[in-house]
């Protein structure tokens, strides 16, 4: 077999809604053989991914799938299932995919399927190919193109494969703050982002956007991250407040610790001034000799020691969120009980075998490491790791309780003294930090420390929630719900108003009436289309910008308030969409061009690109259909929310549809001819409003300009239905030009000399058709029309052609003009075929 190309889809597009990875394959003399004749296939196969059984495909039940190879499928199908179930093994949970045959090429299929994380999904796919390639009887083994796919390794065995594929994995996950977070926001319906290689989040979008990492926010401050860092400055400051503090000297020698343990009175606690995760902690330190060792211990992770009052008790880590308690943890040093018979080495291996227990942060326990501390701990009471502990003893293995280092969590959220809970949210609000971990020691965590004693040791900025998502007992907290709740109050989906424009032709225009009107409505616009990104009126970038790269960086700029998004069809095949769903979209028309690249061949083929943009309005939202064109107007059957059309023609001369869609009482917005000129009408709830002269519109030249009419009713439609007030639409329209400046190439009038110059961009044969209505009725007026016509070189023959011929019933004199840009055309042919 041959892989001929992949794709990254990042939003919706033409197969699914859903981002996808797409790989091209050529099966060759495969198509021959699907499972059902390939001998044990299909065993060997489940053998070694027995969760296949699980993949219920197209009978929607366990089994489904290995049934489906029973009865014979091709083996791009194979790959797309094999593809997904790589992925699960290695933690990135996806269950959706398909694959279709390319028309007209036998043998080639589109392998579709969904993906958490694209580079693991790419390499997955990669590795689905080569596996269910090694499956295969020797004579129909080989892939050719296998680089296609991305830049990884080749295996043979499915182990090997699997443990690159994990370890890749492992790279490309979050964290299980982060990943709590971004599965909270994405239950919220919160556009989530990853900006980085790790794990720094954009949620959200424009206006509305908010960042995270880890556990700090855009309202982290950075003055309170510093004092939280520095714990001698925290406890300054909580101390002045009143709040119950371990008294503490900041030394620089162990004579000098010495002394101010002597001062603090006994027993005393060692650290770094600036540590984390436990590192260098040692507490309870009863003698001189003691204190000495701690000091050693505490400068190994920094220059300067504190040596500060012991408080007795557990460690508790209670969680600040916008100002209230939400979670409290109490959390107990790695350990091991006895049974009499194996040595605390044995025991700890026992601990470790729990499979919650992972390296690093990464799963909900850490495994226990015998280190120096951990011997010197032991020592401490007479013990090494080789002793044995009595049966139901406990030994602790640590002083300190970080999860880290093998430490757990019990969930004590409910158990919290009032009183503790408030010193806790002062100590935050005094930091201030928004979300605070405040590790507080003190006997019970029920009663009051002013009567047990305790109090903070630490407040810390960024604090994990790994330990109140999952405490080893007790209930676990969605800590991560109070974190979107302060960053998107009210419920509110951090979204801004999107609206999308496709079509063949007008979507510029039509993009520029509406950011006119937005404007006009006081919005800050990002508007993107063939000559540009514009922030609120301002270029940005310049080129074609119709594509999801530019649309993206629309949706994350930090002063957008409204996206109008000129989606070109090449963006949507090339990676789909740029926004998951959008408020209103409109189709403008479907007119050939384009045809015969990227595998588009007929018009129904750029009819269904195109409707993905219609199909991906919300519910709720608004799609924007043109009545006057057959396939804009079947659209209708699959786009999203409420269909608004539009029509240039007269009431009398409606199709029945559209008709039978305004009795009902649906939504249209017309061209009407009255006495003197035209009306534009809104047909809505079964009334008819009148809502402005054409010719109160200059970019219709008095309504001449019958294209510029039909791109008028649809951004006026978009606006309306957005509920933007028809006054300030009505305003807006009244003052929008088409001058050379606002839009090059669009309608551009320049009068003098005795001539009238028009510079439009007609580019294809419903373009320069569109545009002889206007060269119609100049004729009325001028005695002669001269026209300079081009087209682009990458479009076909037969549309060429067409250019010529309908120049040709246009003017009076013609001179074809080519590009400076061939597009891979010789010099002369695109003139000589117009001609
Ligand atoms: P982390 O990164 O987990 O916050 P750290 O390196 O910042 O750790 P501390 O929080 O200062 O270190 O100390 C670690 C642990 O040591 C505390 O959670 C507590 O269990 C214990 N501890 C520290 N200081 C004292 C004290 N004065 N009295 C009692 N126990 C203490
Ligand atoms: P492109 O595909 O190049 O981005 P576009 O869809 O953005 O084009 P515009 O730039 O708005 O379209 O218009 C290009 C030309 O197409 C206009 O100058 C005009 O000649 C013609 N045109 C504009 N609107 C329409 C319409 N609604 N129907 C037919 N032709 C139109
Ligand atoms: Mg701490
Ligand atoms: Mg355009």
């Amino acid at each position: 077999m041959k892989v001929v190309s992949t794709k990254v889809y990042r939003g919706p597009h033409l197969y699914s809604e859903l981002p996808m990875i797409q790989i091209q394959l050529d099966l060759g003399a495969l198509e021959q053989w699907p499972t059902s004749s390939i001998v044990g296939f299909s065993d060997r196969l489940t053998a070694l991914l027995p969760n296949l059984w699980e993949h219920g495909c197209s009978y929607g039940e366990p089994g489904g799938f290995v049934r489906r190879m029973a009865e014979g499928t091709w083996l791009g199908h194979v790959i797309e299932h094999v593809a997904i179930e790589l992925q699960c093994l290695v933690g990135m949970k996806v269950s959706r995919g398909k694959t279709r045959s390319v028309k007209g090429q036998p043998g080639v299929y589109n392998v579709l399927y969904c993906y958490v994380d694209e580079t693991v999904g790419l390499a997955a796919g990669r590795l689905a190919v080569q596996l269910v390639n090694s499956l295969l009887p020797e004579h129909l083994r080989g892939i050719d193109g296998l680089d296609e796919i991305t830049d990884g390794g080749e295996f043979t065995d499915l182990a090997a494969g699997l443990k690159a594929l994990s370890e890749l994995a492992a790279t490309r996950a979050f964290g299980p703050t982060t990943a709590s977070l971004i599965h909270e926001a994405e239950r919220r319906h919160i556009p989530v982002q990853r900006l980085d290689d790790s794990s720094l989040i954009l949620l959200g979008q424009g206006k509305s956007q908010k960042r995270i990492r880890a556990s700090c926010t855009d309202l982290t401050s950075e003055v309170a991250t510093e004092i939280a860092a520095d714990k001698d400055l925290t406890k300054l400051l909580l101390d002045q407040a009143g709040l119950p503090v371990p008294t503490g000297k900041l030394v620089r020698s162990a004579d000098e610790a010495v002394r101010a343990a002597e001062d603090l009175g006994y027993p005393v606690v060692t650290k770094p001034l600036d540590g984390n995760h436990g590192r260098g902690v040692n507490i309870d330190l009863k003698t001189e000799a003691d204190v000495r060792w701690g000091f050693e211990q505490a400068r190994e992770h920094g220059r300067i020691v504190i040596v500060e009052r012991y408080f007795a008790g557990a460690d508790h880590r209670i969680l600040v969120i916008g100002g209230q308690v939400v979670a409290v943890a109490k959390r107990v040093p790695a350990h091991v009980v006895g049974d009499g018979v194996s040595s605390i080495r044995a025991l700890i291996d026992e601990v470790n075998r729990d499979p919650r227990r992972g390296e690093g942060h990464s799963s909900v326990l850490t495994r226990i490491e015998v280190d120096e501390c951990v011997e010197h701990f032991l020592a401490i009471s007479g013990l090494t790791v080789g002793s044995i502990p009595a049966a139901g003893e406990t030994v602790m293995l640590r002083p300190t309780a970080n999860l880290s280092t093998g430490g757990t969590a019990i969930d004590r959220t409910d158990e919290i003294h009032p009183e503790n809970a408030l010193i806790a949210r002062r100590a935050a609000q005094i930091v201030g930090l928004d979300i605070a971990g405040i590790d507080f020691v003190c006997p019970d965590i029920s009663q009051p420390v002013s009567r047990t004693g305790g109090g903070i040791i630490e407040v810390n900025a960024g604090p994990g929630f790994r330990m109140h998502l999952e405490p080893f007992q007790g209930r676990p907290r969605n800590v991560a719900r109070p974190v979107l709740e302060m960053l998107f109050p009210e419920g509110s989906t951090g979204r801004i108003p999107v609206f999308a424009i496709t079509g063949t032709n007008g979507k510029s225009t039509t993009a520029r009436m509406l950011n006119h009107i937005l404007k006009e409505a006081g919005c800050t616009v990002g508007l993107t289309s063939t000559t540009g990104v514009y922030l609120d009126g301002q270029r940005v970038m310049t080129g074609d910008c119709s594509g999801p790269r530019s649309a993206r960086v629309v949706l994350r700029e930090p002063s957008v308030d409204a996206a109008v998004l000129e989606c070109a069809r090449g963006g949507i095949l090339r990676e789909g969409l740029a926004f998951d769903e959008c408020d209103v979209a409109a189709c403008l028309n479907v007119a050939e061009d384009h045809l015969g690249l990227k595998g588009i061949d007929t018009i129904e083929d750029l009819a269904a690109v195109k409707s993905v943009v219609v199909e991906s309005v919300r519910r709720g939202g608004w799609s924007i259909l043109n009545a006057d064109n057959e396939h804009t107007a079947a659209m209708a059957e699959h786009a999203g929310g409420q269909i608004c059309y539009f029509t240039l023609k007269d009431q009398e001369e409606w199709p029945d549809f559209l008709s039978e869609h305004v009795a009902r009482g649906g939504r249209a917005i017309s061209r009407q001819r009255m006495a003197e000129g035209w009306d534009i009408v809104i047909h809505e709830d079964n009334e008819a409003i009148y809502f402005m002269k054409v010719s109160e519109i200059p970019a219709t030249l008095d309504g001449w300009a019958e294209f510029n009419v039909a791109n008028a009713l649809a951004a006026v439609a978009m606006a309306h239905c957005h509920r933007i007030p028809l006054n300030t639409i009505r305003a807006a329209m009244r003052e929008f030009t088409t001058s050379f400046e606002d839009s090059p190439g669009r309608l551009n009038i320049h009068d003098g000399h005795g001539f009238r110059t028009i510079l439009d961009y007609a580019h294809n044969p419903d373009g320069l058709r569109a545009l002889g209505h206007l060269v119609g009725k100049m004729r009325e007026r001028h005695q002669r029309v001269i026209g300079m016509v081009g087209t682009a070189g990458d479009r076909r023959d037969v549309d060429i052609r067409a250019m010529g011929e309908l120049a040709a019933g246009l003017f009076d004199v013609i001179v074809f003009k080519e590009d400076d840009m061939l597009r891979g055309r010789e010099p002369g042919t695109v003139a000589a075929l117009m001609q």
